[in-house]
């Protein structure tokens, strides 16, 4: 056994956010659980952020990562927060089954929150059990690392811990433990609980928490809030383009769920399409469409403009004043997109400076593979190999119903990347993945886990985490569901 000084030492915990002001959070100890058990560590991260990987996984270190222990220099609370769910505005939503343990300086310099999620209930449960089922857990482990190893912003997964306890949902299932890794845990959400309570002071504290611990150049701007607001913008922009150039739906893109430091946040009914379908849902409470693929660009516009009302009173003396500049900030995010995801979706198909004309050509491949229910990843994956002029050992053109369909566009194709310098189809393995959690695989590993047989979520994970390489022996993980294999509704199983 480790002696418990050893353990107390583990994190060099620094926590400013537990300095701000007392009604920014609420204070409380995770609930103890009764058999923790370690599930997955994930010893690159924990090595990142300098921990100790092996004492994080002995009998007191997985004491903490369940909530059983407290570690010294946590001081553990719960965030208030509030948010627009599905466009409703809920003034008080807050941690209702997470707690902040504190924040680490990780190796690269940057503050980290560690965070437990699923840990009991706190002030901001409502009627909530303040717990986590495991398969949801492993849900977020899998994504959120998946988005980090294809180099997308993300929170991401330090542990998954069962708790020997069950959680009742639909069934009962058994109970687990996410230690979440993030930049920060601000939301927009953060800043629409201050200014609902019509705390201007507060949410000038949380702006200026925002900008000291995101964007400390925006203290130097002739107005540092008008920067943050651009910064915001700036970030969302890009995440949103970077989503939907993998095929990504977050699918609960609540004000609440999204991240100040442009992180995707809050894995959920999240999900990766198969066939290309711009309007396509998986969310099982997504019953209008709010969040389909399509409209994410749409709905992160919608979100950050809820931002720039709170923070009215801080861009400007007067009101319309403050009014005309969120309205300047908020113009910029659409140009901000269209370009992020064009130039993403350009080198897709191989372009690195884009001419006029590539635009066309990259939509009209989308609006072919839309017409022909053709698989995103696969067809993007193939694409590299129809970019050589080696005969490509698997074609693109059978991903469409109407090869031919495919042929026409990529003689235009072909044409143009004649005149591109460099080694396209290399460049081009380099952003379109071979591997992402396609559903099935995902369901597959989660219904295996909940059964105790944790052997198919480890695989998952290990090719996931290299996602542009081939991997020889687990090309089947490419694959696209066969007919059977569809998974059409994904649920958050909060
Ligand atoms: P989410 O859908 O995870 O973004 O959560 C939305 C809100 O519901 C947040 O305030 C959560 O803390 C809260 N919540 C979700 N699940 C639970 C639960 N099992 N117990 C208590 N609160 C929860
Ligand atoms: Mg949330």
């Amino acid at each position: 056994m480790k002696e418990p000084s050893e353990i107390d030492n583990l994190f060099a915990f620094d926590n400013s956010y537990a300095r701000l002001p007392a009604r920014f959070f609420a204070r409380l100890a995770p609930t103890p659980v009764r058999a923790p058990k370690l599930v997955q560590l994930n010893e690159a991260l924990a090595s990142d952020l300098g921990l100790d990987a092996q004492r994080l996984s002995s009998p007191e270190g997985v004491a903490i990562l369940s909530g059983n222990a407290v570690p010294s220099g946590s001081e553990p609370i719960a965030l208030a927060y509030a948010g627009h769910q599905f466009g409703q505005f809920v003034p008080q939503l807050g941690d209702g089954r997470a707690i902040l343990l504190g924040e680490v300086v990780g190796r690269d310099g940057v503050r980290y929150d560690i965070q437990l999620k699923g840990s009991g209930r706190t002030p901001f449960s409502r009627s909530g059990d303040g717990r986590a089922a495991l398969g949801p857990v492993l849900r977020e482990y899998i994504v959120s690392e998946t988005m980090a190893a294809l180099g997308i912003p993300t929170t991401r997964s330090l542990a998954a811990v069962t708790t020997g306890e069950s959680v009742m949902r639909e069934t009962v299932l058994p109970g687990a433990i996410l230690t979440r890794v993030a930049a920060s845990h601000l939301r927009i959400g953060t800043f629409q609980y201050l200014a609902a309570w019509g705390d201007q002071d507060g949410v000038r504290q949380i702006a200026d928490y925002a900008i000291a611990r995101h964007y400390p150049a925006c203290a130097a701007a002739p107005n540092p809030y008008r920067s943050l607001l651009d910064m915001v913008i700036e970030r969302q922009a890009s995440l949103v383009a970077r989503w939907l150039l993998v095929g990504f739906i977050h699918g609960v893109m609540n004000t609440d769920n999204t991240s100040i430091s442009g992180e995707t946040i809050d894995y959920g009914p999240c999900a990766f399409l198969d066939t290309y379908e711009p309007a396509k849902v998986f969310s099982s409470i997504d019953v209008r469409g709010r969040y389909a693929y399509g409209n994410q660009p749409r709905i992160a516009h919608w979100n950050l403009s809820r931002l720039a009302e709170t923070m009215l009173p801080l861009l400007a003396g007067s009101e319309e004043d403050a009014v005309s500049i969120a309205q300047e900030a908020l113009a910029a995010f659409a140009p901000k997109f269209e370009a992020a995801y064009m130039a993403g979706l350009c080198r897709k198909i191989g372009l690195q400076q884009v001419r006029s004309g590539d635009e066309d050509l990259a939509k009209d491949l989308l609006a072919r593979m839309a017409a022909n229910q053709a698989d995103f990843t696969l067809t993007f994956r193939r694409l590299c190999d129809e970019a050589s002029d080696r005969e490509p050992q698997q074609s693109a053109r059978s991903l469409f119903s109407d090869p031919a369909s495919f042929d026409a566009w990529k003689a235009r194709w072909r044409q143009r990347l004649a005149g591109e310098e460099g080694d396209a189809p290399a460049l081009m393995r380099t952003v379109n993945p071979a591997f992402v959690p396609r559903n099935h695989r995902v369901e597959e590993a989660l219904a295996a886990a909940t059964t105790g047989d944790f052997a198919p979520f480890r695989t998952l994970l290990s090719v996931l985490a290299h996602p542009y390489d081939d991997q020889p022996g687990f090309e089947h993980y490419a694959d696209p569901p066969t007919p059977d294999q569809v998974v059409e509704q994904t649920f958050c199983g909060t």
